[in-house]
């Protein structure tokens, strides 16, 4: 799952000062939080140490708009962004996120009559969703992701789902669907109301379609403190309201904008629309209270950044094997935002294509949770809460219990 949807270069700062909202184009726009020096990609996969300390880095200086919510890097430039097939990001190896991606894929397909129809969908990764939509409800499935790379491992098992390792475009405006997705992309793209206005028109007359997309919520990463969500690859961030706002500038009707995934993610459904302006988007979501959470946001982070150094400190001097569990982007984020994260030897990760890679930014070697066995950590951070389960039983299968630590 996530991203490629990259389009045009474009850098927000253009002036200093001169902000502008990228998705309702007031300039009622202020600065909340910033950090330098991150990977530009947490989920490249690097082959050497070197390597994984050469990445190259950006900064990120988030505003927030008190008029629609939205919240937005105005340092991003797209032009350092291409996503291609070292790019790994699929979060399927979990039990946990396949039970969630299952359940979501026949609520769709009951909600929609997804029986024996065409799904479409956007930066489909590796296919794991759109195969599940297609397998569950007998559909025809078309996919389109730069990354994707044929695994001929498996064989042509999946006939009726075809991938195009492409950025979807308007050049494939012939192929219609009774459902379009796009899970976990849009905060990947700097002007997401282009990018949706170009899904429109691609759409053409195709007023049955329905239309569902998936991204970070930006109210939990502030008020939960999630902050490893927040990486350079997210230059746009979402509100409920500035979600549904983003759709109904773009030629769409917003039927629904829930909390899903522990309130992690946020979903939208719409259809699209040609004579009515969209839906419900001036009932969904709180602007107001984003830019509230937003005003508190340094601090926390701040409080939350030093209670972390502390307790690295605390493992140093008490010579304790600290490890990270998961090489997605939360743990690579810990890493690089961390002061003693350099504590850190090794990163787990469940997913085979990670295991022998290193760390992007800090250079810690991926491990499978079988190394653990004679590594035998003391520590190990865990970077979402919601794997907690999934992890201690990990260990319980190695006859390990260390102390299991949620950032
Ligand atoms: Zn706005």
């Amino acid at each position: 799952m996530c991203s490629k949807v990259g389009t045009r270069p474009k850098s927000y700062e253009k002036t200093a000062g001169g902000l502008c909202c990228p998705v309702c184009a007031t300039d009622e726009v202020s600065v909340f939080w910033e950090m330098r020096d991150l990977p530009l990609k947490c989920n490249v996969l690097c082959s050497t140490r070197e390597e994984a300390l050469a990445v190259p880095r950006g900064d990120i200086r988030l505003a927030v708009c008190h008029s629609c919510g939205f919240i937005y890097n105005t340092l991003f430039n797209a032009s350092t962004m291409q996503y291609d097939a070292g790019y790994e990001n699929a979060l399927h190896f979990s039990a946990r996120f396949r039970e969630y991606a299952e359940s979501l894929a026949r609520r769709l397909i009951d909600k929609y009559n997804l029986r024996q129809k065409d799904i479409l969908e956007i930066a489909c990764g590796d296919g794991y969703f759109l195969r599940l939509l297609c397998e569950l409800g007998n559909n025809r499935g078309i996919g389109f992701d730069p990354s994707y790379v044929e695994d001929t491992s498996k064989g042509n098992t999946y006939s009726n789902v075809a991938i195009i390792p492409d950025y979807y475009g308007e050049q494939y405006a012939d192929r219609k669907a009774d459902l379009i997705c796009c899970r976990h992309a849009l905060e990947h793209v700097p002007d997401p109301v282009g990018f949706l206005r170009m899904v429109r028109r691609a759409m053409g007359e195709c007023r049955d379609t329905a239309v569902f997309f998936e991204v970070p919520n930006a109210l939990f990463i502030l008020r939960d403190l999630s902050v490893w969500d927040i990486i350079y690859e997210h230059c746009s961030y979402f509100s409920a309201a500035a979600l549904a706002k983003c759709f109904s500038r773009s030629g769409f009707a917003v039927e629904a904008v829930t909390e899903e995934y522990d309130g992690q993610f946020l979903s939208l459904e719409a259809q699209p629309v040609t004579d009515r302006p969209g839906g419900l988007s001036a009932e969904l979501g709180n602007p107001a209270e984003v830019v509230r959470e937003a005003a508190l946001f340094a601090g926390r982070f701040g409080e939350k950044s030093q209670k972390w150094a502390d307790r690295m400190e605390a493992l140093r001097r008490a010579a304790e094997r600290v490890v990270v569990w998961g090489a997605g982007s939360k743990g690579v984020t810990f890493l690089n935002m961390m002061k003693g994260a350099d504590l850190v030897e090794y990163v787990v990760d469940i997913n085979p294509r990670k295991q022998g890679m290193f760390a992007a930014g800090t250079g810690q070697r991926i491990v499978s949770p079988e190394f653990l066995r004679d590594h035998r950590p003391g520590t190990v951070v865990v970077t979402n809460a919601i794997y907690t389960d999934e992890i201690r039983n990990a260990f319980g299968r190695i006859q390990l219990s260390p102390e299991l630590v949620t950032v």
